[in-house]
């Protein structure tokens, strides 16, 4: 991070006290100074109207809050909506806004692009350009929850937009500490869920974090040789290893790991597989999300019919494991999983950046 002009939307709480006392100031103004940006979402430091003048002079002349520009605001016909954002390098990501009742859920991206190359995705095209920083994350929720005007009320955060937040660990943990202070937007953990193709030595790591987040563990399939042909990460780190992490995951009280598995029509959608599945889970306090394909351009596969997706369901509940179907939201303007693209030349492959990954 740059020193000049130091970036305030990239401080938690703890950091942005010792900024001020650094600079010769009270360390209770950075409570306030937390509260405008974050809890109230302003960025002009002239109108933090509780701070001392001199302070925000001061603060005017040396610092900024990186706030992501928003450069597209799509609207769906199911009241989705998809904002475009570009960062303060010219590069762009997405971020989506789920209304729903009784709560609202931000989808936020953890990096510009994707390593991972799921053969069903089309942000896995992109390949990845870069890591977003801790506070490129946080904002999205923070530009979000001002356009839709959700800073005041409670709401869902799901780190299920661009990347993959397990391989860009630091600054997706830091980021929700930001979330969670208690002078700013206050979002508990709970009402976070991190989506993960399972990176196993991150789990492990999240599994000693003091704020966890709900864990979704994006399965799709139930043989190595079927999860690795869609899912690459899967040669490094297989089922066993994933599912092990899994049972050694310290849970919350009657909290349960969501399994997403993606339904490709004739690849892995067949009985056989949902029965795999149940015995995959076996022993695990598990649930299932059942993702029919969102399908695109140039991806590969094709969505199964509602009367396949019902019979899966059905053959995973008939081994009384429970199981949801993901509503697609915002499939009309690109907004629904593995949608999200932003055009444009990322440098790297992601098979490169697969290959530095995998070493
Ligand atoms: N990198 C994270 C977040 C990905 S997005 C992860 O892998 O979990 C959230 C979910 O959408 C993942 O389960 C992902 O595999 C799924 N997904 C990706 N492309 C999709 C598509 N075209 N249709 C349906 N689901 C898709």
């Amino acid at each position: 991070m740059p020193t000049f002009p130091l970036d305030l939307a990239e401080l938690e709480p703890g950091e942005l006290e010792d900024a001020l006392e650094a600079r010769g100031h009270k360390r209770f103004h950075a409570r306030q100074l937390f509260r405008w940006i974050h809890r109230r979402g302003v960025t002009d430091f002239s109108a933090m109207t509780d701070l001392p003048q001199s302070l925000r002079d001061e603060l005017g002349r040396e610092c900024t809050v990186g706030t992501p520009v928003i450069v597209s605001d799509q609207l769906s016909s199911d009241g989705t909506r998809k904002v475009a954002l570009a960062l303060s390098d010219g590069q762009t990501i997405e971020a989506v806004f789920i209304p729903d009742t009784p709560s609202m859920t931000f989808c936020v991206s953890t990096q510009v692009g994707c390593a991972m190359s799921c053969a069903f995705c089309l942000t896995g095209r992109m390949g990845l350009a870069r890591h977003l920083t801790a506070g490129e994350i946080a904002s999205q929720v923070r530009v979000l929850a001002t356009l839709t005007g959700h800073l005041e009320t409670r709401f869902n955060i799901v780190l299920m937009g661009m990347g993959e937040p397990l391989h860009n660990y630091e600054h997706t943990m830091k980021a929700l500490r930001i979330l969670h202070a208690e002078a700013g937007l206050s979002v508990s953990p709970r009402r976070v869920t991190l989506s993960t193709v399972g990176i196993v030595p991150a789990l492990e790591r999240l599994a000693e974090e003091a704020l966890m987040p709900n864990l979704a563990i994006s399965l799709h399939a139930t043989t190595d040789a079927q999860r690795t042909a869609i899912v690459p990460p899967n040669r490094k780190y297989p089922l066993k290893a994933i599912l092990d992490a899994c049972r050694r995951f310290p849970l919350p009280k009657r909290s349960r790991i969501t399994f997403e598995y993606v339904l490709l029509a004739g690849v892995n959608d067949s009985l056989e597989d949902a029965q795999r599945l149940g015995t995959l889970l076996d022993g695990i306090r598990a649930k299932v999300n059942l993702i029919p394909l969102n399908p695109a351009p140039g991806i590969p596969f094709e969505r199964p019919s509602d009367r396949q997706v019902d019979a899966f369901a059905a053959a995973l509940a008939a081994r009384r494991i429970t199981v949801s179907v993901r509503k697609s939201r915002g499939r009309d303007i690109r907004a629904a999983c593995g949608q999200l693209i932003v055009d444009g030349g990322t440098g790297r492959s992601a098979a490169q950046q697969v290959a530095t990954l995998m070493r």
